[in-house]
């Protein structure tokens, strides 16, 4: 399970910033569901093989009324969800009654905190620190956000605390079979579809998972084939009637997918491709994790309106290369059977193993027909390619002054070796080492 830390702290002191230093993914998903308000972000980080979740909140003030209490409900929302806290105080601002307040409800929730004393760029860091002590939550670590100063020291720091941090890409756990994950936006029929791709015949006999951040994972067989589901929708149990509104958890889809060999992204045919369905997807890209679409509520559409959507389809995920995409109808079973050849399709490419052998006469090839570039005067020199690591399978190619190897030349290599090795379904990663 990857770690979550949650930013609180007064409104201006730095979050935000933080925030962003913190994680890759510019596009955070921005919990807007219902029951939940928009002050909540949320993002993934990685800090050498360690991987962890970051949430942002609107802050604390203090003195909370209107929209300032929504934002502080928000932030202890966070603290709650999360397994550690960075509580950001502003160095050049000093020590405030809201910082006291804050500190006060953390040491009595008992949450591992770190005491963040941000823009140390603005003022001398040690005498600014001393105030911050009387707050009783140990050493203030000093960091400038904006610069990105001593930002990393602070998340390894934290880290160190969460061995289990460490995601091992190399690592395919076969005694699960294929694990995939369901994801979606609330309501585009992930149930329905967890139901159906279990079978008719299979009782549910447990109602969802226990807290917001675990996800059900069901193991089963189909045709000798090996799955696990992870299902972050909760099946219901079977016969109810009532469709209960889950509630959508950030960070247990982000936890799901991370776990997961394959994901299907479920979209809402009736309702086309909405920027919440992209985030998600950005997320997806970002963990690199194998991927089937899966466009749900086929049924009962007229023909006028699919083709709207899969026009919309085409405009909206043309940045996609790799994913295949299934018209089904979670309701009625329609085109279920199908998504599983995808899902083996894409596992079977993310988990294959080349030999060096392979990939390099691949390369050598690719090279042949197409030169890399000349720079100042020497042409780069591609030598050998190795399998680095599976799900994605990442492609590690040595060679001199890789480092000016051009995005478009290292986008057709990319492309080459996905068309000779038939890879679909998932991701591929290219890395470039010098050898000499
Ligand atoms: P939030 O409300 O806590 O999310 O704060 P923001 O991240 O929006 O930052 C508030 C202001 O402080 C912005 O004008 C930032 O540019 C500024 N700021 C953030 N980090 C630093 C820093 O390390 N040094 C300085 N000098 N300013 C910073
Ligand atoms: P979840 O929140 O993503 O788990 O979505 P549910 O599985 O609970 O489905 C939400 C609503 O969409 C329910 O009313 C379902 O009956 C309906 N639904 C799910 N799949 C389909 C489908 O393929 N076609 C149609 N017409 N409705 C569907």
């Amino acid at each position: 399970m990857l770690p979550v830390i949650a930013l609180v702290g007064r409104p201006n002191v730095g979050k935000s910033t933080l925030f962003n230093r913190l994680t890759r993914s510019r596009d955070a998903i921005v919990a807007d569901y219902e029951g939940l308000t928009r002050d909540r972000k949320y993002g993934e980080g990685r800090q050498g093989d360690s991987a962890y979740i970051v949430i942002d909140t609107g802050g604390i003030s203090g003195d909370e009324e209107g929209i300032d209490a929504k934002m502080a409900s928000q932030s202890l929302a966070a603290i709650d969800e999360a397994d550690a806290v960075f509580f950001i105080v502003d160095a050049r601002a000093g020590l405030t009654s809201a910082d006291e307040m804050i500190a006060d409800h953390l040491r009595r929730q008992g949450k591992a905190a770190w005491l963040v004393m941000n823009k140390v760029d603005t003022v001398d860091p040690d005498s600014a620190a001393s105030e911050f002590y009387s707050l009783g939550l140990g050493d203030p670590h000093p960091i400038a956000a904006a610069h990105g100063r001593g930002v990393r020291a602070l998340i390894e720091e934290a880290l160190h605390e969460f061995p289990d941090s460490r995601v091992s890409e190399e690592e395919v756990d076969t005694d699960k079979g294929i694990k995939m994950a369901v994801v979606g936006r609330p309501n585009v029929g992930k149930s329905t579809l967890v139901n159906r791709m279990l079978g008719e015949d299979r009782v549910v006999v447990y109602d969802q998972a226990g807290t917001t951040r675990d996800s059900v994972y069901i193991p089963y067989e189909r045709f000798e084939q090996r799955y696990t589901l992870i299902d972050t929708a909760g099946v219901r149990r079977r016969g109810k009637v009532s469709e209960g509104v889950e509630k959508f958890s950030v960070i247990k889809t982000l936890q799901a997918m991370e776990d997961a060999n394959v994901v299907i992204l479920v979209l809402d045919a009736r309702e086309g491709i909405v920027d919440q369905d992209l985030h998600l997807l950005g997320f997806v890209l970002d963990s690199g994790r194998a991927l089937v679409i899966a466009l749900n509520k086929w049924d009962g559409m007229t023909q006028d309106e699919r083709q709207q959507v899969k026009t919309e389809l085409e405009r909206r995920l043309s940045f996609i290369n790799f994913a295949r995409i299934h018209f089904i109808s979670a309701k009625h079973g329609t085109g279920v059977g199908h998504l599983y050849e995808s899902v083996e399709e894409a596992y079977e490419a993310a988990t294959s193993r080349w030999s060096t052998n392979q990939l390099t006469r691949i390369l050598e090839d690719a090279v042949g027909s197409h030169q890399p570039p000349l720079v100042r005067g020497h042409r780069i020199k591609l030598r050998y390619c190795h399998l680095g690591g599976t799900n994605p399978p990442t492609l590690v190619i040595h060679g001199n002054q890789t480092g000016d190897v051009p995005i478009s030349y290292k986008r057709y290599l990319e492309n080459t070796f996905r068309r000779v090795l038939n890879i679909m379904g998932t991701p591929v990663r290219i890395e470039f080492k010098t050898s000499d």
